[in-house]
């Protein structure tokens, strides 16, 4: 994790925080991904006070756990729930402010739990005001503010995790989240025209390249039993098929990634920091497809290269988006 030393080179006012009796400010963090929720509470240098990471429904987040567990490692860094400047929280999915996810439609299958904007509902059982973003434009924001994005111009970062694929885009010095939420979501990008259906009512999506279907285009080649993570252990060991595939992932992602830089000219792409050494093979086919496809002035401008984050990016981006947001100057308990 990154601490305030780091910070102090990025973006923003890393210093000079409102602290009482010698206690910074406390920003409360929850991530969610999949089945687990990161529970943090971070200065806003982005250092790390306490965490705790919890299982939880993947189709569900129930508001009253959430800030149960809250309020729980609050405690172990020595703050009341109500001590905290916010609560910020990070959604696996599409999400508009005031509305929930984007406008649904019949057949439109995901995040049933997001019809509604669960955002009150988590300020009220927790006391505190509270923020929710998409977990990709977390991860796109604690780059740009902390790593491998601070000082640059634009940035696309890509979110890829074992069972979900995102992007964020940072444009203009801030998160370009489109008029519903829905940008940056290019799990949902068609990339197989005879692909099957998808939760999101289209065909082929490239969401269907990862999780289960990566693991299935592996499996039969090996006797153990493979898990995502294994895959990433033999890929950066040197196995030459995972490396292809995760190689053939990257360039999969990198198609489209492409026409993204002809379009948008942005500085940096940021790849998940979270697939360690063996994002060099990702990275390796998203590179090739810019360079083969973009437009060469916009190919010739950026770089692609690994998140600087690790798993840390969306807990960093919380922290940057509650100082963008909140006056913590003001903030005192
Ligand atoms: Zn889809």
């Amino acid at each position: 994790m990154h601490t305030d030393a780091v910070a102090a080179g990025g973006r923003g006012r890393p210093a000079g925080f409102l602290t009482l009796a010698g206690r910074p400010t406390g920003i409360g963090v929850l991530g969610w991904s999949f089945d687990a929720l990161k529970v943090v509470i971070a200065t806003p240098g982005g250092r790390v006070l306490a965490e705790h990471a919890h299982v939880v429904d993947k189709n569900e987040l129930r508001i009253d756990t959430a800030a149960e567990l809250l309020g729980t490692v609050a405690g172990q860094a020595g703050y009341h729930t109500t001590d905290l400047a916010c609560v910020v929280l990070g959604v696996p999915a599409p999400y508009q402010r005031g509305v929930g996810a984007p406008a649904r439609r019949d057949g439109f299958g995901f995040a049933p739990w997001l019809q509604t904007d669960p955002a009150a509902a988590l300020a009220a059982a927790t006391g505190i005001r509270a923020l929710l973003e998409n977990d990709a434009n977390l991860g796109a924001l604690g780059e740009y503010v902390f790593g491998a994005g601070r000082d640059r111009h634009s940035l696309i970062y890509v979110k890829l995790a074992e069972h979900s694929v995102g992007a964020g885009l940072v444009i203009n010095g801030w998160l370009h989240r489109g008029v519903t939420g829905f940008a940056g979501e290019i799990a949902h990008l068609q990339i197989d025209d005879d692909g099957p259906l998808c939760a999101c009512g289209g065909r082929g999506c490239l969401i269907h390249r990862i999780g289960p279907g990566l693991l299935d285009a592996a499996q039969h080649a090996y006797d153990q039993p493979l898990t995502y993570p294994r895959m990433l252990a033999m890929a950066a060991d040197g196995d030459t098929g995972m490396a292809r595939l995760l190689h053939d992932l990257g360039r999969s992602v990198g198609r489209p990634l492409a026409d993204a830089c002809t379009m948008l000219n942005p500085e940096v792409i940021v790849v998940d920091g979270a697939a360690g050494t063996a994002g060099r093979h990702i990275i390796a086919g998203i590179a090739e497809m810019i360079d083969r496809f973009a437009a060469p002035p916009a190919a010739a401008a950026v770089t692609v290269v690994p998140g600087e984050a690790q798993t840390d990016a969306d807990i960093l981006g919380a922290v940057a988006l509650a100082r963008h947001e909140i006056d913590l100057s003001e903030i005192v308990r």
